[in-house]
């Protein structure tokens, strides 16, 4: 099961298509503000790490990003080592694993921060607006709303899942990096 390497210039499309949405949603907060606060990087940092984003890739990828809005020598001084540590490079060098969704919608999150599970955390207004961004039905739009209001997320991500890919996924979703694996073999199939 050798994973595919991510290039750094798919990221984008990748994001857009075969993401799930709590980490669509981080992508695009970061490239909004080239910043996310320490949960956030945590979370999208270690789904990026468990797709497959290398080492060296990973490390570009967070200083292009944060070196938008800080010089080179802050980011060395206030985030490397964290990003380091993240990826299992220094201090104990654990590798840990990618939040799953359970994890995601257990996590504390405070209104407006972009780290937690959209179908839980997105105000219904905000919610609709993306659904409808995405070009799906009205019908299957409430359908999702409808499982997402009465808090089962990961049944609500499984049908999302379901409107923009056409097909359900194999294996309902429990976990981000799921959610993108399954997206891709579909695409490949
Ligand atoms: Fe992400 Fe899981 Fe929520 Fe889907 S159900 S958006 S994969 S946390």
């Amino acid at each position: 099961n050798v994973k595919e390497e991510i290039n750094l210039a798919d990221l984008d499309t990748l994001a857009k298509k075969n993401f799930p949405p709590c980490m669509k949603h981080l992508h695009e907060v970061l490239k909004a503000n080239h910043h996310l606060k320490h949960d956030g990087r945590l979370i999208y940092g270690l789904f990026l790490k468990s797709i497959g984003l290398r080492y060296e890739l990973f490390i570009e990828f967070w200083r292009n990003e944060f070196t938008k809005k800080m010089d080179e020598d802050s980011f060395n001084k206030h985030h490397l080592y964290n990003f380091n540590h993240q990826y299992g490079k220094v201090g104990r060098r654990v590798s840990y694993s990618a939040y799953s969704c359970m994890k995601i919608i257990m996590n504390v999150v405070a209104p407006g921060d972009p780290h937690g599970c959209p179908f839980k955390c997105f105000g219904p207004d905000n919610l609709r607006a993306k659904l409808v961004e995405e070009g799906i039905s009205e019908q299957k739009i409430s359908e999702i709303e409808n499982i997402a209001h009465s808090d089962h997320y990961q049944l609500a991500c499984t049908k999302y899942f379901e409107a923009v890919h056409s097909q359900p996924p194999k294996v309902t979703i429990n976990h981000p990096t799921s959610y993108f694996q399954q997206s891709i073999s579909l695409i490949k199939d």
